[in-house]
């Protein structure tokens, strides 16, 4: 038989490299920005078009190649940055794999400008598909410009793949972000769609992290510093009352380059402990320094994950430096870290007064005597007394949901108007109208039903209603709002302004109303009816972790995913009390919902037990 085997032409083998390095946009913002830095740039400029998928270009002032380099840059393997195996463990560099380039100019149309200090022209080159088109010399500044068009355009599965310009985006943003904040002292702009999302000058660190996350940060960074000869960190962990929703203020550089690494988070969660809210995450902006012949770095394509020789031993003294800073800027409760945790106070309880437990005794009870409705009858006006947040009846506004409307697709749910077997006291004088719904543990809400049982859980029921609501008034755009008396200013980073800016549309169809979008703060003058000022901020930042955490997921709707957001946020909580009427009106109204059975992520709201459930039960 013949010979079979056959090398990959280089253009084959160089699409094949691509697929590897570059997988959408943000992937050669990274890569063309590291360029730049290892090139000693002092000013980078990125711009980007159309979240990348038009243009991306890079200019920076470094030191720019010879001719013969330019040519070379693209071939597979060519790299100035390591020249033995050896070398690779005394990294210095961002890249050393000489494969970017090459992979880039394989699946798109590249434009390369660079001229070396000393010389007095510099060189172009196009390339399109590992093509060289032209070769030119040019009049052009020192340092590199490199732009990257119609990337994938010889890939079609592969630009077809790609996410929303959003999504796109918001991972170019997280990329610059990461470069940016481990490199202060390089000064950097991002322009996208000719407008400017980040001037960033060369600064210290703390300026370059509020810099990028807004004005407000600066108060709520807690240096953390520590030099062991082992390891030497710098930087700062946010205040845990500043503890944020999302996970996107979390980043751990080692030496100078961005990793992900749980281990190392968790130490940082750790030091945290009993400091933080449930469900909310530290911001921390961590330089790690270590000996580059101590980690691996070669694992990850992508190369943001990274192997450390002793984990261990950079485990505990990170862990024991971020408490520490937190003891000595008396942000924990106690310095000593050798206390029995079992004896302090949560942070949460910490400055609230103590009281003896009293036991209260109504000599008036009389557990036969109905309760006095409070609220008018069939009316759905009830309110809470105490809490403000809790005026979740006028939410309903426009769902005509009163009286009880049953779904026709749930006609096996069917309330008694009686029930049945009365009250073990059957006494009709005392009890007139009797209760229909109860509370469990101020978590559920049971009632009697034809079958036997239904047992709903209040917050997701709510939040079913909450959101079906929600979403009519975005379809319908009329906004029930209301006018905030002082318009309340809030601070945002850049790019979660961008976020809510793309929001915003769909915001003011629930009832917000913005005034003004300026630098990292966003003026409000008008809420949704019974959002409390209060938690207007609260429930933005959630809107904003939420709709981050979707950006994978492809068939995203903002109006869907802010309708869920806002849903979950406003949706009475596990924990708070009902009134009967409150506790009836949620039933009626979660069952005239078009799909009562589950919350709008997908979770149960409902279970029935039937009479057979418990005849079995009771053999
Ligand atoms: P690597 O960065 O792994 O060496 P690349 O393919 O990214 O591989 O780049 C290949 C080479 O091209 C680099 O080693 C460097 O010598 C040169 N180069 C790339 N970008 C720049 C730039 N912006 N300025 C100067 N030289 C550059
Ligand atoms: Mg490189």
């Amino acid at each position: 038989m013949a010979d079979i085997i056959q090398l990959l032409p280089d253009h084959v083998a160089n699409q094949i490299a691509a697929g590897e390095v570059v997988q959408r946009p943000a992937s050669v913002v990274k890569e063309l920005l590291e360029n730049a830095i290892d090139a000693e740039s002092t000013l980078i400029k990125l711009i980007v078009k159309d979240a990348g998928k038009t243009l991306i270009q890079v200019i920076d002032d470094g030191k720019g190649m010879s001719v013969t380099d330019a040519r070379l840059s693209f071939e597979r393997h060519a790299t100035s940055k390591i020249r033995s195996a050896e070398d690779l463990f005394s990294l210095h560099t961002k890249g050393f794999r000489g494969e970017a380039l090459a992979s880039i100019a394989a699946i798109a149309h590249v434009e390369l400008k660079t001229k070396q200090e000393q010389d007095e022209l510099g060189t172009q080159i196009e390339i399109e598909g590992s093509e060289v088109k032209s070769q030119e010399v040019v009049v052009t500044p020192k340092g590199t410009s490199i732009s990257v068009k119609h990337l994938f355009f010889n890939i079609p599965a592969r630009r077809n793949f790609l996410k929303s310009n959003n999504v796109e985006l918001r991972h170019i943003i997280d990329e610059f972000h990461r470069v940016a904040l481990a490199h202060p002292d390089i000064a950097f702009v991002m322009v996208h769609n000719g407008s400017e999302s980040f001037n960033l000058p060369k600064s210290n660190y703390r300026q370059r992290v509020v810099n990028i996350f807004g004005g407000k940060t600066n108060e709520k960074l807690v240096p953390v510093e520590e030099k062991t000869e082992v390891l030497k960190i710098s930087g700062f962990v946010g205040k845990p009352e500043f503890a944020r929703k999302t996970k996107n203020e979390q980043f751990f550089f080692v030496n100078n380059r961005f990793i992900k690494s749980a281990y190392l988070n968790h130490a940082i969660s750790s030091a945290f402990e009993g400091l933080l809210k449930d469900g909310s995450y530290p911001s921390y902006f961590l330089n790690l320094i270590v000996d580059p012949k101590t980690i691996d770095i070669n694992i990850h394509p992508t190369k943001t994950e990274i192997k450390f020789d002793d984990e261990h031993t950079l485990y505990a003294i990170l862990r024991s430096s971020v408490k520490h800073s937190l003891g000595q800027f008396n942000i924990a409760p106690v310095l000593d870290f050798d206390r029995d945790k079992n004896l302090d106070t949560p942070y949460n309880y910490e400055g609230k007064r103590t009281s003896n437990p009293t036991v209260e005794v109504d000599r008036f009870f009389n557990p036969f005597q109905e309760e006095k409705s409070s609220g008018k009858p069939g009316g759905i006006s009830t309110s809470y007394k105490k809490e403000p947040a809790a005026q979740w009846e006028s939410l309903y506004v426009g769902l005509e949901s009163k009286g009880t409307k049953t779904n026709h697709e749930f006609s096996e749910v069917q309330f008694e108007s009686e029930p049945e077997n009365q009250s073990l006291f059957n006494d009709k004088t005392t009890i007139e109208s009797s209760q229909r719904t109860y509370q469990l543990h101020n978590k559920y809400i049971i009632s009697t039903i034809k079958s036997g049982m239904l047992i709903i859980d209040q917050h997701r029921a709510h939040q079913r209603v909450l959101y079906e609501g929600l979403l009519k008034h975005t379809t319908i755009k009329e906004a029930v709002s209301q006018q905030l008396l002082f318009p309340l200013e809030l601070q945002f980073s850049s790019s979660e302004k961008e976020l809510l800016k793309q929001l915003k549309e769909d915001l003011e169809h629930t009832g917000f109303v913005f005034s003004k979008f300026k630098g990292t703060s966003i003026e409000i003058t008008g809420v949704p009816v019974n959002v409390p000022e209060s938690e207007v901020s609260i429930i933005l930042e959630q809107l904003i972790s939420d709709v981050e955490q979707e950006v994978p997921d492809s068939n995203f709707s903002a109006t869907d995913l802010l309708a869920k957001s806002l849903s979950k946020s406003l949706a009475i909580k596990a924990g708070q009390t009902l009134t009967n009427m409150e506790q009836e009106h949620l039933v009626n109204s979660l069952f005239a919902c078009k799909e009562p059975s589950v919350s709008p992520t997908n979770r149960t709201t409902f279970i029935t037990m039937s009479v057979d459930d418990f005849d079995k039960k009771f053999m």
